[in-house]
Formats: structure tokens, sequence, C-alpha cells
């Protein structure tokens, strides 16, 4: 039996995860849940799935924990240490599914196991996507995009020779206010942007999704991942989102990956990889469908694109920086204090302030990660003031 464990169990990939593993049964030993406050979810998987251990990221939850797992011979641990034991528990397959940059370190410590990771946080790749890949190289651990764009571009370059890959185009749906006129979007509700016009996602990815700052983690994520240049990545607006991404080689073939906008689709592929096996998605009817449609994305509705392209040539730890100011501006978005255009405004004032910061070109290691995501949210904060002010 493969054994399994799932970082963010309670989430939106954590959940499509596990609907996969529960269609199989006898196939998986699931070895680990984590999730954070959603205690009695958490419980619920465990129990169903009769997971060794279910971990919550809160530490003042273990109490609620014990409680509800009680006398199902579950172990049940808390806080950021029980994650890391948690992903030091032999498995043959990693979810990491944790949301924000908090994802990081279970993933770099399973890794270290050679343990295969399928990777939907992003925030690990822009974080420190060096750091990563050196730790997979360095103990023969594979790691497998579950982002569905580039599971797209993972599956388009099967057989293929990444060196006579000209392009690569990451797909965007526009997200919740891709047709709202410019001077409307200042005043966009936390309500208005968390909610998605085609996928069904946790609400901090579907309010990145509106600003476009999900695609811009996802271009920095194509670059790190594949280790393609900047100027080979780009990203068109496909308000259907049926095609996930393209590749484009030399001889200017394009290849499309197609299919209905349901993440277990990729997680699947990730699940099954290298093989293909039934999966309980929709079969496109392109007769149906009838036409899909492609626009260049405009600059001003979108600027965390130009920033994305900011952190992209500057390397070093600024990808930290981009992830850290984002995810506090996202924070500060949701409690009310900024606007929805605030939080573009408030990454760029932070890689403005930061750039040159000797803690940019530090070494990639994780101490010198969370430093600069540290720094990134401090400053964050710094710029609320006269944010807020404005708003
Ligand atoms: P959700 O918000 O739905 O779930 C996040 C999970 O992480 C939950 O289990 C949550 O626990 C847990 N969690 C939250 N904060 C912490 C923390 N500080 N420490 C440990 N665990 C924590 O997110 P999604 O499932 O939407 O996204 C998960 C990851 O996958 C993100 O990186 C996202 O960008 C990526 N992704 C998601 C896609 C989607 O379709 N949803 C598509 C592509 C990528 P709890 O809820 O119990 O508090
Ligand atoms: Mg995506």
């Amino acid at each position: 039996m493969r054994r399994i464990s799932i970082f963010g169990a309670t989430g939106s990939i954590g959940v499509n995860t596990l609907d996969l593993i529960g269609r199989r049964p006898g196939e998986f030993r699931v070895v680990a849940l984590t999730g954070g406050h959603n205690i009695d979810l958490l419980a619920a998987q465990a129990r169903r799935f009769d997971a060794e251990i279910a971990v919550t990221a809160h530490s003042e939850r273990l109490g609620d924990l014990r409680a509800a797992l009680d006398g199902t011979g579950i172990a049940a641990a808390a806080g950021a240490q029980a994650l890391l034991e948690a992903a030091d528990r032999p498995a043959d397959w990693i979810m990491s599914a944790i949301v924000g940059a908090a994802g990081l370190a279970p993933g770099l410590h399973a890794l270290r196991h050679g343990t295969t990771l399928a990777l939907a946080n992003k925030e690990s790749l822009v974080c420190a996507g060096p750091l990563l890949m050196a730790e997979a190289a360095a103990h023969g651990a594979r790691i497998l995009p579950v982002d569905s764009e580039h599971s797209a571009v993972f599956q388009a370059l099967v057989g293929e020779d990444i060196a006579a890959v000209e392009r690569v185009i990451i797909t965007a749906s526009g997200g919740a206010f891709r047709d709202w006129p410019l001077d409307r979007l200042a005043r966009a509700t936390v309500a208005e942007a968390s909610s998605h016009p085609n996928w069904d996602m946790g609400q901090r990815i579907t309010i990145d999704s509106a600003s476009m700052f999900n695609k811009a983690l996802e271009l920095i994520e194509t670059r790190e991942f594949f280790g393609l240049a900047p100027e080979k990545i780009d990203t068109v607006v496909h308000p259907e989102s049926l095609i996930h991404a393209l590749v484009g080689f030399r001889d200017g073939a394009l290849m499309a990956h197609v299919g209905a906008p349901d993440m277990r689709h990729a997680i699947g592929y990730a699940l099954n990889w290298p093989e293909r096996r039934d999966l309980p998605v929709a079969r496109l009817d392109l007769a149906a469908v009838g036409a899909m449609t492609f626009r260049a994305p405009n600059p001003a509705r979108y600027p965390a694109l130009d920033l994305a392209r900011q952190v992209m040539q500057a390397r070093g730890l600024t990808g930290a920086v981009f992830n850290g100011a984002k995810e506090r501006a996202l924070d500060h978005f949701i409690a009310g204090r900024i606007g929805f255009l605030d939080m573009a405004a408030m990454v760029a004032d932070v890689l403005d302030r930061l750039a040159g910061d000797p803690a940019l070109t530090a070494a990639h290691s994780l101490d010198n990660v969370r430093h600069a995501d540290h720094i990134a949210r401090r400053a964050a904060d710094d710029c609320l003031p006269v944010l807020a002010g404005q708003s």
C-alpha cells in the first residue's frame, strides 16, 4: 500500500485529494493529515481515512483535536514542530497544500527523506525555488506540480527536450473583476473578490485570482520549476479556463492542455504519475463549448504582473519578499484595512523599500528565506498608515 500524507488536508486542495483517495479503497495508507482551525473536519477526515496522526498548526487547538479523536487510537499533535515531525514520518507521496509561506518548511522536510512531493503550495517555489530544487536533487526526491497550469506544462513536456521550448504561456481566467470598469476596482469588497467565475478554491487564492497576484506567483513558479528564462514565460487571459497552459517549441508548434476546470485533474495526475488512471472529471464536449477566447492582460488592471517580472529579473530572495508582502497585503485587505488596489501598491512599495537590502542577496537557506519573509511583512505593515489613510 502506498503511504501518503496530506499537508493542508482541510483546505480545498486537501479535500479534493482525499476525494480521489477515498475512491480507491485498499490502495493507500494515510499517514498524516494536517489542518489549521478546522478541527471538526480534520478529525472527521482522520477517522474516515484511519490516519496514523492528525496535526493542527495551532498549538492552542490541541485539546480540541484530542477530544475530537478520543477513543480512536489516532495520534493528535499541534504546532509548527509537530508539522515537521509529521513530514518526517515515512511516506511515499506527500501533498503540500498548506496555504502561504507556512507550507515551505514541511515540504523541505519531506524532500530530505526523498519523498515525492506533490506541490500545490506555489508559495514554496516563489519564496525558495532554488532551495527546494537543491534539496530535491540532493536527496533524489521528485517534485510534481499540482498547480493546474504547471501540471499542464509538465504534461506537455513529457518526452520533450526542455531546450526545444521557445515559450510557455500560462492562462489566466482574469478573476472576478475581469470585466469591471477600472474605476470601480478601488471599491471592490472582500466578498466580491472571494467569488471566482470558474474555479472553486480557497478564499485567499480566489482573491489572488481577482488581483492576478495568483498569476504573478505562477509566472515566478514557472521560472523556478522549469528553469526557464523570464522572457520565455507569458500569460494570456482566457476567460473560459479550459486551456490551462500552452508550450511553444522551436518549430513553432504549440501544445495545449485542455480540460474542465477541476483541480482533481492536476491532483490526480500527480497522484498517478507516471501512469494515467481514470479520474472523475467532466469530459469536455468541444461542440458544446463552441468557442474559446483569449486577450492580452491589461497592465493597468493587473499591476501584479509587472511586479512579478521585476521579481523574476531580480531573483535572490526577492521572491520571498514579494510573497511575504503579498500575504500581508492580503491579510490587510481581508481585515478591511486597505482597499483592493492598495494590495499591489503595498507590494510595490515593499519591493522598492527593500531593493538593495543585503537580506535579498543572502544564500538560499530556510533561515534566510524566513528573514526575508519577516522583513517584507514588517515593511508591508509600515506602509499601512499611508495606504489605510487614503482608502
Ligand atoms: P485553503 O485555504 O482552502 O486551505 C489551506 C489549508 O492550509 C487548510 O488545511 C488550512 O487549515 C491550512 N492552513 C492555513 N494556514 C496554515 C498555517 N499557517 N499553517 C499550517 N496550515 C495552515 O487553500 P487551498 O486549498 O485553496 O490552497 C492550498 C495551496 O494550494 C495554496 O498554496 C494555493 O495557492 C495552492 N493552489 C490551490 C488551488 C485550488 O484550487 N484551491 C489551485 C492551485 C494551487 P484550516 O482551513 O483548517 O485552517
Ligand atoms: Mg493555478
